[in-house]
């Protein structure tokens, strides 16, 4: 026996480096913050303060010029970013989103919230995104938005997406929680819709702990998106509500990012390039060694694009090995360690991504607020919906967070002699 998951040693077992991208400067920022006292200034009410406190709107600056798009607006998290931008296009219950089912649940939840109806289009085979062509195939009157995902770091086929957009009357939410600063041509990812949106959560590229970015070059949806972020309807009443019948969606919320959130985004912010410039690189770096392994594959990148690795997708080559793909990951993640500052055990590689959301049972019992929105369509959410996502969700899609920055070359070097091992004793699995 050579190989771990079948008893024998392990290739290695002290940890991975941590990812952590917090410092002195970061230290420095929430320091400054602290002593000003004024940890928070938003007022939920028609006033200056209704747009935040010197360090929120700083970081909204600083964000809107580095991402060349004329509105940044900060919330708590992305997830309130989704919220406020389907809310801002002026959904209405029953009106139809169409979304890919491998996303983070919130994509698909931000449209449930406002009574609109999820439609799952299924995802391209090498790219991972949101199909056009099953984009296309959707579409009916009830289709107001497609809520485009860059997932693990890459655009969408934006060129497809906005010409279906136009023929159909339809908005674009762009999720890009995973993708600050890829691009498509000269475009930053975020700003290729009519909102986009970016995360600051701890497992991002860059966070606050917390936190979010909502973007646009639309004066009348970034006001939308402000009132949903501070109470709304408090704001309108002070400024006339009666003249602004158009401002449906105006519930409030209290989507509001703290100072201390947003002094640490803000040099956050200065470090995004270079930290995306190592995972680009360490990619490089693995898949040149892992191609010579024939049970996998690599995507080719998209025309134009620029791929920024949250997660570096690799697939599975099944007529290569009579190994199933899960057996063959669980062998190599034996071989290999945890990562520090992640607390529990687990190598950060994986099969799959997500399970499909339409298998989630909120859509397969159909049940949100009670029955609503469901109550309000006829759609199903069934197995098979998907095909190809399913497909490489079960069969044929590895991921991994390998490639994160502070992985040293000997680090990576590891991580290909694990996977080299496990093919090389593939008769033991
Ligand atoms: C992380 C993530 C979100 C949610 O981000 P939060 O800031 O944690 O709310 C939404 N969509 C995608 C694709 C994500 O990866």
């Amino acid at each position: 026996m050579k190989l771990a998951i079948n008893g024998a040693k392990k290739l290695r077992s002290n940890p991975f480096p941590a990812y952590n991208t917090i410092d002195k400067q970061e230290e420095e920022a929430v320091l400054r913050v602290l002593r000003s006292g004024k940890l928070s200034t938003y007022l939920g009410t028609w006033h200056k303060d209704f747009y935040g406190g010197s360090e929120v709107q700083a970081l909204e600056n600083e964000w809107a010029d580095f991402f060349n798009v004329k509105h940044a607006i900060s919330v708590n998290s992305a997830t309130s970013g989704l919220y406020a931008a389907v809310g801002a296009i002026g959904i209405e219950p029953g009106d139809e989103i169409i979304v890919t089912p491998y996303t983070m649940s919130a994509s698909a939840t931000a449209i449930l919230l406002y009574g609109g109806i999820p439609v799952f289009a299924d995802v391209e085979k090498e790219h991972f995104c949101i199909n056009p062509k099953s984009v296309e195939k959707l579409i009916t009157p009830k289709t107001k938005a497609i809520m485009a995902v860059d997932i693990f770091g890459q655009a969408c086929d934006f060129k497809a997406l906005k010409q279906i957009a136009q023929k159909h009357n339809l908005k674009i939410i762009e999720d890009a929680a995973q993708a600050p600063h890829a691009k498509l041509g000269d475009k930053f990812t975020g700003t290729l819709g009519d909102i986009g949106v970016f995360s600051l959560n701890y497992h991002k590229h860059i966070h606050s702990g917390e936190g979010g970015i909502v973007v646009t070059n639309n004066d009348e949806l970034a006001f939308k998106i402000q009132l949903i972020r501070n109470h709304g309807e408090t704001v309108l009443a002070a400024k006339g509500y009666e003249d602004r019948k158009e401002l449906h969606n105006m519930l409030g919320f209290n989507f509001r990012m703290t100072e201390i959130e947003a002094a640490i985004s803000r040099v956050q912010l200065t470090k995004l390039k270079k930290l995306i410039d190592i995972r680009i690189e360490n990619v490089k770096y693995l898949e040149k060694q892992l191609k010579e392994i024939p049970c996998l594959k690599f995507s080719p990148l998209r025309d134009g694009a620029k791929h920024v690795y949250y997660i570096h997708p690799i697939l599975f080559k099944e007529d290569s090995i009579k190994v199933h793909r899960n057996r063959f990951i669980d062998a190599v993640k034996a071989e290999l360690p945890p990562s520090l500052m992640r607390d529990d055990s687990h190598v950060l590689l994986s099969y799959g991504y997500v399970k499909p959301l339409y298998l989630q049972p909120i859509y397969q019992e159909k049940i949100c607020f009670g029955n609503y929105p469901f109550s309000l369509t006829d759609r199903t959410y069934s197995k098979g919906d998907c095909p190809i996502c399913e497909k490489l969700h079960n069969d044929t899609l590895i991921t991994h967070e390998l490639m994160r920055p502070g992985m040293s070359k000997e680090d990576l070097d590891d991580v290909v002699r694990a996977f080299e091992k496990v093919w090389a004793h593939r008769e033991e699995l």
